[in-house]
C-alpha cells in the first residue's frame, strides 16, 4: 500500500479563495501589519512571503521592519498603537525574537482581536474553553487541511507528537474541539511507538527528522508531518525533509509531503485569519 499524498496547494488554494471572497465583501479592505525584528534569513523570507501573498488574495500589507537592538518599550509602543488603529485588523510579530524581547510579553502586547497567529493568552484560554477566538494558523492550517481531504476526525483517535504553544498544544486543542479522542506525546513520554501506533490520525511536530519510522505507525493512518528540515544529502544537495520518515508511506492510508504539505497552509490560514479578524472589528461577525 502507498498512502494518498495530502498535498497543501489545492487546500491552500481553497483557503486563499475564501479569503479573498470574505475580504471583498467587506467595506474596507483588511490590513495586515507584519513586524520582523533583525535581519534572520528565515524571518525575512517568512515576511516576504506572507507580504506578498497578502496582496494577492486582496488584502492591505504594512512590514514594519525593526533592528535586532530594537528596545522592549519601542516595540510595545508600536503594538499599542497599532492595537488602537482602527484601520489595523491583524497584527504579527515573527518569531523568533532576539533573546532580549520575551515572547510572552510581546504576545499580550497585542489587542486580541487582532493577535492573527493567535498566541495571546486569551486566544489560547478560548481555543481550550472552545470558545470562538483566534487560534494559532499552522495548528488551524492542519484541521483544514484534513477536512479538505475528507479525514473523518469525530470519535477518531488522534495523537501529538509535540506540545509546542505554537504547533503541538494548540492542534491538540483544536482536534479535541473536533470530538477527537487526543493524546499528546512530548520527550518525556516512553515507549513513543506505543502511543503513535494507537493513532488512527497523527501529527507529528517534533522538530526531528526522520523521528517517526513505519513501524511506530497504525496501518492506513492519517499522518500529518509538521517537521521540516533542510538536510545534505551524499552528494552535498541540499533537500527538504520532515519528522517522518519516507518508508512510512508504505503503511499509512494518507500521509502529507515535506515540503508542500502543512508549510502552504500556514499563511493561507494566516489571510484568513486576518480577514476573520476584519470582519468582527467591523461588526460583520459573532468572532
Ligand atoms: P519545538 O522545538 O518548539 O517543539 C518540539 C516538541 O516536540 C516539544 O514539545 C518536544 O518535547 C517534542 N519532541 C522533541 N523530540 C521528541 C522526541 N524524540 N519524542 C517525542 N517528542 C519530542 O518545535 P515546534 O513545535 O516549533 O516545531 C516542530 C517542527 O515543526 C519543526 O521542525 C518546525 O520547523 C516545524 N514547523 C513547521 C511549520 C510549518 O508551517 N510547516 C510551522 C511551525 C513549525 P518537550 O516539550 O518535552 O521538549
Amino acid at each position: 500500500m502507498t498512502a494518498a499524498v495530502l498535498a497543501g496547494a489545492p487546500a491552500a488554494q481553497a483557503l486563499l479563495g475564501e479569503a479573498r471572497r470574505r475580504a471583498a465583501a467587506l467595506p474596507v479592505r483588511p490590513h495586515l501589519h507584519l513586524i520582523r525584528v533583525g535581519q534572520d534569513p528565515a524571518s525575512l523570507s517568512y515576511v516576504r512571503g506572507k507580504d506578498r501573498q497578502a496582496r494577492e488574495a486582496g488584502l492591505r500589507s504594512t512590514v514594519h521592519a525593526l533592528p535586532e537592538d530594537v528596545a522592549l518599550p519601542a516595540l510595545l509602543a508600536l503594538l499599542d498603537h497599532l492595537s488602537a488603529d482602527p484601520e489595523a485588523h491583524g497584527i504579527l510579530v515573527q518569531l523568533p525574537l532576539p533573546p532580549h524581547l520575551p515572547p510572552a510579553a510581546v504576545q499580550a502586547a497585542t489587542d486580541p482581536r487582532k493577535d492573527v497567529d493567535g498566541f495571546h493568552p486569551l486566544n489560547v484560554g478560548r481555543l481550550w474553553a472552545g470558545q470562538p477566538g483566534l487560534a494559532p494558523c499552522t495548528a488551524l492550517g492542519i484541521l483544514a487541511l484534513l477536512r479538505h481531504y475528507g479525514q473523518p476526525l469525530s470519535g477518531r483517535s488522534a495523537v501529538v507528537v509535540g506540545r509546542s504553544p505554537i504547533v503541538g498544544r494548540p492542534v491538540a486543542g483544536l482536534l479535541l474541539a473536533a470530538d477527537a479522542t487526543v493524546t499528546v506525546a512530548h520527550l518525556r513520554t516512553p515507549d513513543l511507538g506505543r502511543v503513535t501506533r494507537d493513532a488512527d490520525v497523527l501529527i507529528v511536530a517534533a522538530g526531528q527528522p526522520h523521528l517517526i519510522t513505519a513501524d511506530m505507525v497504525r496501518p492506513g493512518a492519517a499522518v500529518v508531518d509538521v517537521g521540516i528540515h533542510r538536510l545534505t544529502g551524499p552528494g552535498g544537495a541540499p533537500h527538504l525533509t520532515g519528522d517522518v520518515h519516507p518508508g512510512v508511506a508504505q503503511v499509512a492510508g494518507a500521509l502529507t509531503p515535506v515540503p508542500g504539505g502543512v508549510g502552504p497552509m500556514t499563511v493561507a490560514q494566516l489571510l484568513l485569519n486576518t480577514v476573520q479578524a476584519a470582519e468582527a472589528q467591523l461588526g460583520r461577525s459573532a468572532a
